[in-house]
């Protein structure tokens, strides 16, 4: 069996909600769907929110009478029948009503999440309707049933495993699987949700747990590219990637992936395939259990990095010292991404502002803050273990002209990052373009 999620674009329209179903469909074996909501669903969802903690409910019913136009209206387009326009309407029109109701009452995040739960339950529904009127025998398993997250809203894998096995198990025979992406049960069995581009988080989880021949990430480009595409020429997709490389590079800003989605399907040992609905034959790129020595794989760029370094002119670095900066991040839990040290100075980076004030109120203890926004790590991934000499020499060779702020080699044996100011962005990423991979 496959698991095969469909991001937002996948399903954006009836046409390719049908497409999709073309996809899908294996008279050899059953697939496992996992579906996202219709693109601009979630943006919408997340406005009729807004409206909703500032009191607006018109705000709120324009938008939510608009999503419902467009619904009925994909309606017909979709189904053949009037007998599946009229089921599926029906379906939808209670849906509208249930977000009309949250005008009328408090709104808390616990609504809110509720409310942003309803984009993946209309897509699947109207997909799972769709096969059925074609007489694919399809079925529809609320993600609510066994997606799980624990106290730390991390995934419970053991709760998903046993109860996504379970359901296979409660369903048997079936050609299609369907379930939501995205939105799952807390702790406390509240609705909640695996946050925003969460869908590939679900898929990995369930393929991993039902331990899946592949699972297949589908969106609209044909793969990783080996540097971002919307802003350097001349990108390729990456035919491979070991797991490492791919968590790395979802991480540092390749915004194709879910950044936490590679650590399920990379402990179960289950390759996971990047694909283009848009050019469903190209081969895309597979991430599994193979390093392959010596080839740089990817850049990748994260944006809105803020930079910090604690000088001081006491004995810095006499022992305990990293350890009380560390301890002030972590009280306001923000994490650090990268870290730079020498005898009389530390510099670190973060990507979450918001107790920003207050770390660096509390860092002042220590000695002479000094902050820098805007700035950009450039992350390089690949074959980086020391047995591979010259390629950090090449990266920085590639930089010479670009005033580089910091740099990290040797935290793991896949990744070099760069930090450099966002002006710098575009001809750092072109110059290690050139350097790395086109020549
Ligand atoms: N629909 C959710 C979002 O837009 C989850 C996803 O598409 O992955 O973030
Ligand atoms: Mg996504």
């Amino acid at each position: 069996m496959k698991v095969m999620k469909f991001g937002g674009t996948s399903v954006g329209t009836p046409q390719r909600m049908k497409d999709v179903c073309k996809l899908i469909i294996n008279p050899n074996e059953s697939n496992f769907v996992v579906l996202s909501a219709m693109s601009g669903t979630t943006n919408s969802l997340v406005e009729i929110s807004d409206y909703l903690y500032k009191k607006n409910p018109e705000g709120a019913n324009t938008i939510i009478n608009q999503l419902e136009q467009k619904y009925m209206q994909h309606c017909e387009e979709l189904y053949e029948t009037e007998e599946y326009k009229e089921k599926t309407k029906k379906f939808l029109n209670e849906e509208f009503k249930y977000l009309r109701s949250f005008t009328k009452i408090l709104f808390t995040s616990f609504e809110e999440k509720v409310i942003l739960a309803q984009g993946e339950i209309m897509s699947t529904n109207m997909v799972t309707n769709y096969l059925l009127e074609c007489g694919v025998k399809t079925v529809l398993l609320s993600a609510l049933d066994f997606i799980r997250t624990d106290k730390n809203a991390e995934p419970d894998f053991n709760y998903i495993r046993e109860h996504a096995t379970k359901q296979l198990n409660d369903y048997p025979d079936y050609q299609i699987y369907i379930t939501q992406g995205f939105i799952c049960r807390n702790a406390y069995g509240e609705i909640d949700n695996l946050l925003r581009g969460g869908s590939d988080y679900t898929a990995c989880l369930i393929g991993a747990a039902l331990q899946s021949d592949e699972i297949q990430i589908w969106t609209d480009i044909d793969g990783m590219h080996n540097n971002d595409p919307r802003v350097v020429q001349n990108t390729r997709p990456v035919p491979q990637l070991y797991f490492e490389e791919a968590a790395e590079l979802a991480y540092f800003g390749a915004k194709i992936l879910h950044p936490t989605c590679i650590q399920p399907a990379k402990f179960a040992g289950v390759p996971v395939r990047l694909l283009n609905t848009m050019d469903p034959t190209a081969p895309g790129t597979i991430i599994n259990n193979q390093m392959q020595h010596g080839t740089i794989k990817a850049v990748a760029a994260k944006d809105g990095i803020t930079c910090i370094q604690i000088q001081s002119s006491r004995m810095l670095l006499a022992h305990g010292f990293l350890r009380k900066v560390f301890e002030i991040f972590e009280s306001y839990k923000t994490s650090i991404d990268m870290v730079c040290t020498s005898e009389v100075g530390v510099s670190v980076t973060v990507d979450n502002r918001s107790h920003l004030t207050d770390i660096i109120d509390d860092l002042k203890q220590y000695g002479t803050v000094k902050v820098e926004d805007d700035m950009v790590i450039i992350c390089v991934v690949g074959d980086l273990s020391t047995e591979n000499i010259g390629f950090e020499t090449m990266a920085c060779e590639a930089l010479k002209q670009i005033p580089v702020r910091m740099i990290s080699y040797g935290g793991s044996n896949h990744n070099i990052s760069f930090l450099v100011k966002k002006d710098d962005k575009q001809a750092t990423l072109q110059a290690l373009s050139n350097t790395l991979f086109n020549k």
